[in-house]
């Protein structure tokens, strides 16, 4: 599932295409998405001018003129396509597509497509300023490469709870953007076993684990995500950071830390964690 890194590389992609385009044509293919997509995405955004294309936890935000907005979850298998001057017939599981022009062009054309195979994603329009309290957004913790992520904040959450670290760490309203590959990772980088207890965790602990959670998100941002599913980018290549895991999808294989430990898969609370028990305490 897209986490953090893989929705920023998405929405970074899609604000370089599209920003300052307008609004040609919505077409839908399919309105049964897991949020059924408003009628109105048709009609109201023609001729409207794209503002930006942001990130917020694990969504997609596009922004437009007159106070629209579509924001999209990529789900388990969604992705967004981009064609340029040739649009190829929709396939099956394009189930959204836009296409723009440029003001002072008209002969430039581009187009981009929600595709969504296994449908867990959506995509859908909003008032701009509702958003901030849709259910989707209100109680999402914060952004954790914004600066009001803080040491202390983190350290009150966690500690307040006797869930293990593991847990807290996926949960969205601690902390937005994390999934099962960074949380995984971040806890390895912080040498803390995803069973410790959130209350038994030390300042000092809690601090390590801050800084490697940014450290791995940043690196994963720069690599363009993890490509072990479904993840491309706009353009349609792949990310890197699957070369860069040392724990995530690695059970059975050596830890890189020269420990002679190999890497331990379990389930937990519903889903696989990979952890080193040499290194991680
Ligand atoms: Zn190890």
């Amino acid at each position: 599932m897209p986490e953090l890194p893989e929705v920023e590389t998405v929405t970074s992609g899609l604000n370089f295409a599209i920003k300052n385009l307008i609004v040609k044509k919505v077409h839908v293919n399919r309105y049964d998405l897991r949020i059924k997509v408003s009628n109105e995405i048709t009609s109201v955004l023609n001729n409207l001018k794209v503002i930006a294309v942001k990130r917020r936890a694990k969504y997609g935000i596009i922004h437009f003129q007159n106070e629209y907005s579509i924001v999209f979850h990529l789900g388990m298998s969604g992705r967004i396509v981009i064609d340029r001057e040739i649009f190829t017939p929709l396939q099956k599981h394009d189930h959204i597509a836009i296409e723009l022009f440029k003001k002072n062009n008209k002969n430039y054309k581009l187009r981009f497509l929600f595709r969504d195979p296994r449908r867990f994603g959506f995509f859908n329009i909003y008032k701009t300023h509702s958003i901030n309290y849709n259910n989707l957004f209100k109680a999402l913790g914060p952004e954790p490469l914004a600066d009001n992520f803080s040491i202390d904040n983190l350290f009150n959450k966690i500690t307040k709870s006797h869930s293990n670290i593991k847990s807290l760490l996926l949960n969205q309203n601690i902390i937005s953007g994390l999934g099962n590959i960074y949380v995984c990772e971040a806890l390895f980088l912080a040498g803390i076993s995803p069973r410790t207890e959130g209350y038994s965790l030390s300042l000092r602990q809690i601090e390590s684990l801050y800084y490697k959670i940014k450290e791995v998100l940043l690196k994963a941002i720069k690599e363009g995500g993890t490509s072990i599913q479904d993840h491309k980018k706009v353009s349609g290549e792949i990310g890197y950071f699957q070369n860069y895991l040392s724990v995530y999808n690695r059970e059975n294989e050596r830890c890189y830390n020269n420990c002679k430990e190999q890497i331990i898969r379990f389930k937990q609370n519903g889903r696989s964690t990979y952890y080193c028990p040499n290194c991680q305490k």
